[in-house]
């Protein structure tokens, strides 16, 4: 993997974090992307870079806007040379009774969440297919794999994104480019973080008892699963072990879909 060139988005905290983490350190050149305060995130890129002696950049793309996604992918290339691998690993989240779910949240998951994913896709898979390889990993969720209530948005724009995974998987399967989804389980970052104090207000239920009943309730291993095994699950499929893997969702998720 040593030399690949990759885009995470999300990349400024949580998961997206640990993958960037996890891709620099067997070598990748990776574009960073998230929001966040600009200090912060220099000091993360600076250190990435420092840790990993690989090319570490950072481009501040709002995912949610196509133009900005191009743009995202056409720094990737001008500043780390064309995309070997990419991460659509931005994702949010809004908890709510359908009867009450607002439209416009709505509307920003299905951008975040889903059509980011395609307009970065779409603005890789030509270079990809010419020189025939290329590794798209979509963070999906478990909640691509099951429902959940309070989540029609996430839920929806999950289950999209294992489709999307698919579809590009088959389209492009014998150009050497493989397309892949994880579906983590419960990892404790700040999206979760926001999911326990709004579950708490539709529920009525303690932080603590969200945490222990809602989530952990649903995952056997009893325990958050890790940014970093999440990393990992990425790292495999994007290594020459993963190159017969493709149109796959890989779970990461201490047995929840396996109940
Ligand atoms: P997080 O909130 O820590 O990170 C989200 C990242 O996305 C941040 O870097 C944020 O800046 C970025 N982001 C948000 N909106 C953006 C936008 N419009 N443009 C660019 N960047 C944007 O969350 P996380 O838990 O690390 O989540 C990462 C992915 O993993 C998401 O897709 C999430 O749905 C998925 N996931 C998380 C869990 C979990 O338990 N944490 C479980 C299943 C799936």
């Amino acid at each position: 993997m040593k030399g690949r060139n990759a885009i995470v988005t999300g990349s400024t905290s949580g998961i997206g974090l640990a993958i960037a983490r996890a891709l620099a350190g067997e070598g990748c050149n990776v574009m960073l992307n998230g929001l966040g305060d600009a200090g912060e995130i220099e000091a993360v890129r600076a250190d990435l870079a420092a840790a990993a002696g690989t090319k570490i950049a950072y481009n501040g793309a709002d995912v949610s806007r196509p133009a900005e996604v191009r743009a995202l992918v056409a720094a990737a290339c001008a500043e780390l040379g064309p995309v070997d691998i990419l991460v659509n690993n931005a994702g949010i989240q809004h908890v709510s009774a359908l009867a009450d779910f607002p439209d416009e949240q709505w509307d920003r998951l299905v951008a975040v969440n889903l059509s980011a994913a395609f307009h970065a896709s779409k603005a890789v898979i030509g270079s990809m297919t010419e020189r025939r390889f290329g590794r798209i990993v979509n963070i999906a969720s478990v909640l691509g794999l099951v429902g959940a209530p309070h989540k029609a948005a996430y839920v929806a724009t999950k289950h999209g994104l294992v489709g999307l995974t698919k579809s590009i998987a088959i389209e492009v399967a014998e150009t050497g480019v493989t397309c892949n989804a994880v579906c983590p389980g419960m990892v404790m970052t700040p999206i979760i973080e926001m999911q326990v104090a709004d579950q708490a207000k539709v529920t009525g239920l303690s932080p603590e008892d969200v945490v222990k009943e809602v989530f952990l309730q649903n995952q056997p291993i009893r325990r958050p699963v890790t940014a970093e095994e999440i990393a990992g699950a990425v790292v495999f499929l994007c290594s020459p072990a993963g190159s017969g893997v493709t149109g796959t969702t890989l779970a990461v998720d201490g047995g929840y879909v396996a109940r």
